[in-house]
């Protein structure tokens, strides 16, 4: 589905990216961990084109990725993104924040738009807040309607950048608990995180990437039980 072929990216003299391949498959969950400044984000925000890429190409269900216009807000319609956190607008109740992208970027009646919001706030579990706005909700019921948001505009693919990493410690397992649901319901989904539980139980496929570059992936149980390099293995001695 998302093919990432030879890809570099470079702030000034920096070199955030060099040389990344990585596939991900239809319905495959891949967990991107690394350490600090090992270009995670960098490589999610290439992905959707928040960041240009010097050289390579990503290619999403065969197509490159447009540069500009209509045909990138298309992309972006079928690339679902939830930050870190506080991204909702806020001047919106939970509902519109669901509804704007289906009504605004697709057309979809206001209507239908509305019914559809409700059942994805009730999937995620915050259909009692439809009407409150962002500063009425704790964190983790934010991130939830960014879930929604997400899931509005029936992305093909869902970046997660570290969603649970601004959260109070008692909201993270209910953030994880919807993202480990849609997992299960076969979403495809793209995960940095710091949250080695949640990659051992909801990964397919675990990626490790350390100074801008990918130097291990695997199955979760092997990455987590034998890591190859020396880097992963001080990596996971200073997390787990
Ligand atoms: P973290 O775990 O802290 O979120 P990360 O793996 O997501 O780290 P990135 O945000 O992708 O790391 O950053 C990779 C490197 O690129 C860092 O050294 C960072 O300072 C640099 N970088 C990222 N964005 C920019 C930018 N817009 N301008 C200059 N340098 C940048
Ligand atoms: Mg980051």
């Amino acid at each position: 589905l998302i093919v990432v072929d030879g890809v570099e990216k470079s702030f000034g003299d920096f070199r955030a990216l060099h040389a990344i391949d990585l596939t991900v498959h239809s319905g495959e969950v891949v967990v991107v961990i690394g350490p600090s400044g090992s270009g995670k984000s960098t490589l999610c925000r290439c992905i959707n084109r928040l960041e240009t890429i010097d050289a390579g190409q990503i290619t999403i269900d065969g197509r490159q990725l447009p540069e500009e216009g209509r045909a990138l807000a298309r992309l972006r319609a079928e690339v679902g993104m939830v930050f870190q956190a506080f991204n909702l607008f806020a001047h919106k109740t939970a509902l519109e924040n669901v509804t704007l992208g289906p009504t605004k970027v697709r057309g979809t009646p206001r209507n239908a738009a509305e019914r559809r919001g409700r059942e994805l706030l009730d999937r995620v579990g915050v259909g009692a807040k439809a009407g409150s706005y962002p500063a009425e909700l704790s964190g983790g019921q934010q991130q939830r309607v960014a879930i929604a948001r997400a899931l509005a505009m029936d992305p093909k693919v869902i970046l997660f950048d570290e969603p649970t990493s601004a959260l109070d410690p008692e909201y993270i397992a209910e953030v994880l608990d919807v993202m480990a649901e849609l997992a299960r319901d076969g979403m495809t989904m793209v995960v940095v995180t710091h949250e080695m539980g949640f990659a051992r139980r909801a990964a397919d496929r675990v990626v490790f990437m350390a100074d801008g570059g990918i130097l291990e992936e695997g199955a979760p149980a092997d990455f987590f039980d034998s890591p190859r390099t020396q880097r992963a293995r001080d990596f996971l001695a200073r997390v787990l």
